[in-house]
């Protein structure tokens, strides 16, 4: 017998187009979609019991066609620096990650879009895991609709509580998830047809509301999916890069073989020629001796100067069985003086949530069941869902 429940439609996969149609399906009113989203999204609530200004019957109606449900949590951990990670459950098997970053003037969410990634990037923790399988636009938009619920929920006993906001002094961490990026587990472009959708439902202003620099996706450099994405949506675009020359970025980003740096970055200008964006921020993983140097710098600068971009260079955070190490910190400010020096707005992120191993790089979730091969040395054919 087929479960009755494994049938009912999860809301939170639903932009709303999709949401209206399905509440034309079932008898209602386009404005019920907008009252739906109020609950879910600005209210925070997935029992359609509470959703009081709903009919009786149409909440009666939605009981059983529908549901919303973020994925189930496996395990939390906390860092002392007071980020978060959650362990999210795939199926009985298989888990992927997210992780909260709280800082004085931002709460950013981390989300995963796939259970492991096949493009197999030899610095990534992820990449070692595999690939199993595209996360559903339920579970990407789940991860958001999870954790400002939790952080909310938190919010509201700390203040009852009287204890004061964590962080201290005149700059209390932000506790909020003020934005999201999808930097966690996966290619966010290679599932290209369930990512743009949970886009949407992040901007809409029915949906979190968020501004479009508020969202930022980050690609290893799926070349056509970034121009479709300029025709999809505006979101801020960050591309891990990571080396200043096709012959080591091949090594450090096999997909460079098939997109190489000069038709990515045409790419991302097209893109913010298209969206009328500020910049492209360009991830640079400092690894000891491999992408460093001084020279290197230079060549980054002259591949980046005159254009709006932005370098963020990232210590490496060591995974067991990685061959690398982390930069020293002073060749990491020597490499970041060589790009200001050369008029390339660079910065350096700070680590965070490395006790958790919850820090960039670092997420490994739980892939088991791959039923991908790693890209590695073997093909650059990825499998993309568009
Ligand atoms: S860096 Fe990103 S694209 Fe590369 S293997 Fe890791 S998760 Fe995949």
């Amino acid at each position: 017998m087929t479960d009755p429940v494994a049938q009912r439609i999860n809301l939170l996969g639903l932009p709303r187009p999709e949401l209206t149609a399905f509440v034309a399906q079932l008898g209602s009113q386009p404005f019920r979609a907008r009252q739906l989203m109020n609950w879910m999204y600005k209210r925070g609530t997935g029992s359609f019991a509470e959703m009081s200004d709903l009919a009786k019957d149409f909440r009666a109606r939605l009981a059983l066609a529908a549901e919303v449900r973020a994925p189930e949590v496996a395990a939390v951990q906390r860092s002392a620096d007071g980020t978060r990670k959650w362990l999210l459950r795939a199926d009985a098997a298989q888990a992927f990650e997210m992780v909260f970053i709280p800082e004085p003037d931002r709460g950013t969410l981390c989300i995963s879009s796939q259970v492991g990634c096949a493009l197999d990037c030899s610095f990534c923790s992820t990449a070692q895991q595999g690939y199993n399988r595209n996360l559903t636009t339920a579970e990407i938009v789940g991860q958001v609709w999870l954790a400002a619920r939790e952080l909310e929920r938190e919010e509201r006993i700390r203040i009852a509580a009287g204890v004061p906001a964590a962080g201290g002094g005149s700059a209390p961490e932000e506790r909020h998830v003020t934005n999201v990026v999808l930097m966690g587990m996966g290619e966010p472009l290679a599932n290209f047809r369930n990512v743009v959708p949970a886009l949407h439902i992040l901007l809409d202003d029915f949906g979190f509301d968020l501004s479009r620099r508020r969202v930022t996706l980050s690609t290893s450099g799926l070349v056509p999916q970034i121009y479709r994405l300029a025709e999809e949506t505006n979101v801020a675009l960050a591309v891990s890069l990571h080396a200043p020359d096709d012959a080591l970025r091949n090594e450090l980003v096999p997909i460079n073989r098939k997109h190489p740096i000069a038709e990515l970055l045409e790419a991302c200008w097209h893109y913010l020629d298209e969206q009328n964006g500020r910049s492209v921020t360009f991830e640079y993983v400092m690894l000891d001796e491999v992408n460093d140097s001084p020279a290197q710098a230079r060549a980054l600068a002259r591949l980046l100067k005159g254009h709006p971009a932005k370098v963020n260079l990232i210590p490496f955070n060591p995974f067991p069985g990685t061959r690398y190490r982390r930069s020293p910190t002073a060749v990491i400010q020597r490499f970041r003086d060589e790009l200001l020096q050369r008029g390339v707005l660079a910065t350096t992120r700070r680590t965070r949530g490395e006790d958790i191993d919850a820090a960039c790089g670092q997420l490994a979730g739980r892939v088991i069941d791959r039923t991908t091969v790693r890209l590695g040395n073997k093909v650059i054919g990825v499998a993309v869902q568009t």
